[in-house]
């Protein structure tokens, strides 16, 4: 089988269309822009990419970037009272912190102090836990964008083994949540599961969200699975996934690329969960 690709640029290009409106919407009915601020601390040349990329991406759709390029040595406290003074900003909507965050500051303490009605990532405790209730709440952007991903290619997921390899609470937990909410039977794999292999080809539907380059070889994929690799891994200035790309197409029905497949549709699913928790806002 030589795999279809699902083509993430593409898929994030179509939905930014729809969100262009839903801003533009936005901007007559209260008079201003859906407003999005993004704070980077230091200079992590990946994080500089990613931001650069976010506002673009805001520019795009009729979003309006609030950038705060704080330095390296910036103080928490510092940095709370500028969360706290965007928590109470009426022109903002959403809030991102990007990270890693430079050591000495206390990214969990950070990410807490964000309001969770403007917790763009959707990576607050309120949101989180709301995902795992089924209630609303933001959905974590990498996450929200594999569900799009996935559906894209027109399988039903419902009833499907789903495999996600990895546990971290951005990716591989939400993922798993989501997988469920859409019915799915999922299992979630992580450096202590035995026989990690065996499950992963049993696997209708496999998201590798592991951080090892090339990890998911050929003989780990079901023929004819849906396969949605998150890893982003540079060796020697390129970009690989968490799966051997070459290998899985000769198995896989479907498959992202790395890059141009989740890493766009992680983008657009932020701008989506800003101006959702702008109208959301307007409404309680
Ligand atoms: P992470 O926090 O490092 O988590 C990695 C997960 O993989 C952990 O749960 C870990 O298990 C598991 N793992 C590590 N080694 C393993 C092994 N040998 N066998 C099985 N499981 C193993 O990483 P993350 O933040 O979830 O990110 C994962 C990848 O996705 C990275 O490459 C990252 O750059 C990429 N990423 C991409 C996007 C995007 O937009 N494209 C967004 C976020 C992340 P334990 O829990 O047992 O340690």
């Amino acid at each position: 089988m030589s795999a279809r690709l699902i083509d993430g640029k593409a898929l994030s290009q179509s939905i930014k269309e729809t969100l262009k409106g839903e801003a533009a919407k936005f901007e007559s009915a209260y008079g201003r822009k859906v407003g999005l601020a993004v704070i980077k601390v230091g200079a992590n040349p990946a994080s500089e990419v990613y931001v650069r990329n976010k506002i673009k991406s805001c520019e795009e759709v009729g979003v309006k970037s609030f950038s705060y390029n704080l330095p390296e040595e910036t103080e928490e406290s510092a940095l709370i009272e500028l969360i706290d003074a965007l928590n109470g900003d009426g022109n903002v909507d959403g809030i991102l912190v990007q990270l890693p965050l430079p050591k000495g500051l206390n990214e969990k303490k950070i990410l807490a102090r964000i309001s969770p009605e403007k917790d763009a990532d959707g990576f607050h405790a309120v949101n989180a836990g709301g995902l795992l209730l089924g209630l609303p709440c933001t959905k974590p952007c990498t996450p929200a964008g594999i569900i799009e991903l996935i559906k894209s290619t027109g399988t039903e997921i419902a009833g499907k083994n789903a495999v996600v390899i990895g546990r971290s609470n951005i990716v591989g937990k939400p993922a798993a949540i989501l997988l469920l909410s859409e019915n799915a039977t999922v299992t979630i794999c992580h450096s202590k599961t035995v026989d990690l292999a065996s499950i992963a080809k049993n696997a209708d539907i496999l998201v590798a969200a592991v951080g090892i380059k090339e990890f998911v070889t050929g003989d780990m994929i079901k023929e004819g699975a849906v396969v949605i690799d998150v890893g982003m891994n540079r060796c020697d200035g390129k970009l690989y996934g968490d799966v051997n790309f070459a290998e899985a197409c000769e198995k896989a029905a479907y498959i992202t690329p790395v890059p141009g497949g989740v890493g766009p549709m992680t983008v657009t699913m932020l701008i989506k969960n800003a101006i959702e928790s702008a109208f959301r806002c307007k409404k309680s």
